[in-house]
């Protein structure tokens, strides 16, 4: 890929992502093999005015040796420079930019078991600082190819070429091209997503049914209070941001607790570097009660049994077949990208910001309208070319929202 797309993709994600702005701290997640792309951000955001830009830099390989040789005790702690660094973060509220770039089962083989409990301890410390910062901050979640990622979507030709490859098809999801303009291409991109859910917000549906030939068969109940979002979004201070991009999804946060049926995941799902393939899951009283998987059950296993939350649902999104991203006909093995292709929905942790007038909310006034409370918020895709759903409202009309995958509204 030529520098320039490279810089401007590195500009957007500053601009039209986390939208840096003046005297902001920033701080980007990354791992090492995107250092390249972590340096033209860390000058984008410069030029932004950003007070500062802090790297926190990861490696699959490091965090291998360190759940094979560190013991459960040693790698459960959180250092207090650590959590005086968090406590600092609720004060200065930095941008926060997510690069992704890992291979997808770069940790296949790791004790899930310790990685869970690891986890599971640390979100115990971690918890209140994250809560403190929700809907608070500007955030992002861009993407690079890393050599194995690339060669995993690509396989069967050149290291080379897969990069350039997968550096092309990323480029088009997120909407840049050597003669646009970016930012004009997202503001219309945004108009689209306004326009969307001010139609489906019109309903109020009370729950929605999905069915599809493959086995899905579901129904999940709404919060009264809870509106469809889609693409940027507003922090409490005023700043309008783009969390995800690419992002062709419209969604809100269900009622947690209520919701019945088989849902049939319709791609694999990468967590926590190993792939889940070829599963289900089934909800009882809005809880995950059974689940099977070809490959990666054990990873499944622990996903949903994280905490109490990981078996309920905290997001249904709705992307038709045949968006820009579905069309690349690529899988990335990477949710990012991959939701964007398919309707999905997610177990764990629900927005409240979809709440109406969260602004001037708590987080436990909007947990208790029905918004799911958990340590992990983890997305599946369930979109098919046969698939519908249909939402019904409170006095009971049908209304069909999704036909064979597509837009029916
Ligand atoms: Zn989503």
């Amino acid at each position: 890929m030529n520098q320039e797309m490279i810089r401007k993709y590195a500009e957007a994600t500053v601009r039209i992502g986390a939208n840096v702005q003046p005297g902001q701290p920033v701080v980007v997640y990354a791992d090492v093999e995107s250092v390249e792309f972590v340096r033209l951000v860390a000058e984008e955001a410069y030029k932004a005015g950003a007070e500062s830009v802090r790297v926190e830099w990861s490696d699959q390989a490091l965090t291998r040796s360190e759940y094979t040789y560190r013991t459960l005790e040693s790698l459960s702690k959180v250092p207090t420079w650590k959590e005086a660094q968090l406590k600092e973060m609720t004060e200065t509220i930095p941008c926060r930019i997510n690069i992704l770039s890992a291979d997808p089962d770069g940790l296949n083989g790791i004790d899930r078991q310790k990685m869970q409990a690891v986890q599971q301890k640390r979100y115990q410390i971690t918890k209140p600082y994250s809560d403190a910062l929700e809907n608070k901050e500007q955030w992002t979640i861009v993407a690079v190819p890393s050599k194995k990622w690339a060669k995993k979507v690509f396989p069967g030709i050149p290291e080379d070429e897969a990069v350039e490859k997968l550096w092309a098809a990323i480029c088009k999801t997120v909407r840049i091209t050597e003669e646009n303009d970016p930012i004009e291409a997202w503001n219309e991109h945004n108009e689209n997503f306004r326009k969307k859910c001010e139609l489906l917000n019109q309903y109020r549906f009370e729950k929605l049914v999905y069915h599809s030939q493959n086995g899905t068969d579901f129904t999940a109940w709404l919060i009264p209070q809870a509106l469809w979002m889609g693409g940027g979004e507003t922090a409490l201070s005023g700043i309008y941001f783009n969390p995800n991009m690419p992002t062709e999804e419209v969604f809100t946060s269900p009622m947690k607790g209520k919701a019945e049926g088989t849902l049939v995941a319709t791609k694999p799902l990468s967590y926590q570097g190993t792939l889940i393939e070829d599963f289900r899951i089934t909800f009882k009283d809005g809880k995950a009660v059974e689940w099977q998987a070809k490959t990666g059950a054990d990873a499944l296993e622990k996903m949903i049994t994280s905490d109490e939350g990981a078996a309920m649902l905290g997001e249904l999104a709705l992307v038709p077949c045949g968006s820009p991203i579905d069309q690349l006909n690529i899988l990335f093995y990477n949710t990012l990208f991959d939701e964007n292709a398919s309707c999905h929905v997610a177990l764990g942790r629900g927005f409240s910001n979809t709440i109406e007038g969260f602004e001037s909310m708590t987080k436990e006034e909007t947990d208790a309208l029905g918004i799911n409370d958990s340590m992990i918020h983890v997305d599946f895709m369930i979109g098919a070319p046969d698939l519908s759903i249909k939402g019904y409202t409170k006095d009971g009309k049908e209304i069909e929202i999704f036909k064979d995958g597509k837009w029916a509204i």
